[in-house]
């Protein structure tokens, strides 16, 4: 959470994990006059009341297509990349990704915003991967009659 900036989340009434993140932050505005900022991974692990680790929802990187930018992982806000050190990396492979000194690793895929691909449309080698749009609505829509 940014310095000086205040959740209030308990005191809210109607404050309600089926709230849009931004009509969250809209109530908060309302009712507290008080500026804030959260990630919707620090304020609650929901979507819509659904458990955010069921939401298979993430992004894959696919090593035979990265270059090791780091594009996506210094982009991204949420903590969902790190930047891996290769100890040992393999400069007579053929393959880039165990030549690279760095690379990105994801290692907090349900950090990851629902229906956000923005790594991906960032990669210039098309290596970042997601679930087709289709997919994912179908998944949602089961999980929402089984949670709500
Ligand atoms: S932006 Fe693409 S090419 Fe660059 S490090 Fe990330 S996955 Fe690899
Ligand atoms: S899609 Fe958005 S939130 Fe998810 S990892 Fe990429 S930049 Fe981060």
């Amino acid at each position: 959470m940014h310095r000086g900036l205040r959740v209030v989340q308990s005191s809210l009434p109607g404050w309600s994990n089926k709230l849009s993140k931004s009509r969250r932050t809209k109530t908060a505005v309302e009712n507290t006059e008080t500026e804030i900022w959260v990630r919707e991974s620090e304020l609650t692990k929901t979507y819509y009341g659904i458990p955010r680790e069921e939401i298979p929802w993430f992004p894959k990187i696919e090593t035979d297509k990265c270059v090791g930018c780091l594009e996506c992982a210094n982009f991204c806000r949420n903590g969902v990349f790190v930047v891996e050190e290769n100890t040992n990396p393999d400069k007579a492979a053929k393959s880039t990704w165990e030549k690279l000194r760095k690379r990105p690793k994801i290692v907090n895929p349900f950090n990851c915003v629902v229906g956000c691909s923005a790594c991906a449309k960032l990669c210039k080698m098309e290596a970042i991967k997601f679930p087709e749009r289709e997919e994912i609505v179908k998944v949602l829509q089961q999980l929402r009659s089984k949670y709500g």
